[in-house]
């Protein structure tokens, strides 16, 4: 039979078969969402997040890890909406300030604050301290279940130190303040193209990429 003259062979997608297709991020931050699809690109799946189902309550971080963080989350998430979830918890860890702000990153100068005000405390915690005073590593857990229960639980991390001022207009959160080991401009400046080929984030995501098509192509049959 001549290639592409199969009359069983679907041309049209099917609906069920895409409906199936879909993973929740557990999160309602636009720009880690942003950021975590662009990195999934490769595996025509279809991202929507916490913000796709708004009568979902905030989910809580208590947990003092990034792996207890991500893994309520995850396991949240998927109970919640019945479908494949991924659950990103990370953050910066300072070696000077003890690895703070950690998994208290988002809230580091306090409840409901910018990304602005959290680089704002780090330089000034940071003021005249020598590059070597400087070393940071960004952190991020990622935890895959679904209704049934945790699949996957993956960590990347990126070395790198944090610059004396704000540089850049790329990204979010601490992206204008680190500088991955290696180059010499902010996340920020260096741009979306090698902040995701060496991100804590695309780092995790990397490992996690396989398992979410073996799951899709599992359940597809
Ligand atoms: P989470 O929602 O508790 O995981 O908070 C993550 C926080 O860590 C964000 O709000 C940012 O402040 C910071 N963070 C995590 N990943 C990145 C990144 O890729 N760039 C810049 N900041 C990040």
């Amino acid at each position: 039979m001549k290639k592409g003259s199969d009359p069983f062979l679907r041309k049209e997608p099917d609906p069920f078969f895409e409906m199936k297709q879909e993973l929740v991020i557990a999160t309602r931050n636009p720009d880690k969402k942003k950021e975590i699809e662009k990195l999934l690109s490769g595996l025509s799946v279809k991202v929507l997040s916490l913000s796709d189902f708004p009568n979902i309550p905030e989910i809580k971080e208590r947990g003092s890890t990034f792996e207890e963080n991500a893994i309520t989350k995850a396991l949240t998430c998927a109970r919640k909406t019945g479908k494949l979830s991924l659950a990103d918890d990370s953050g910066l860890e300072v070696h000077y300030l003890g690895g703070k702000p950690g998994v208290r990153s988002a809230r580091f100068a306090g409840n409901k604050v910018t990304y602005g005000d959290n680089n704002e405390k780090l330089l000034r915690l940071l003021k005249d301290m020598p590059p070597h005073k400087r070393r940071a590593e960004f952190i991020c857990c990622i935890a895959m279940a679904d209704k049934n229960g945790i699949i996957k639980v993956v960590k990347g991390a990126c070395s790198g130190r944090i610059a004396d001022g704000i540089r850049g207009d790329y990204g979010f959160g601490y992206d204008p303040l680190f500088i991955p080991r290696g180059y010499t401009g902010t996340f920020a400046e260096l741009g979306e193209r090698i902040k995701n080929r060496i991100s804590h984030r695309s780092r995790a995501l990397r490992k996690v990429k396989k398992t979410i098509a073996e799951y899709f192509q599992k359940y597809s049959l």
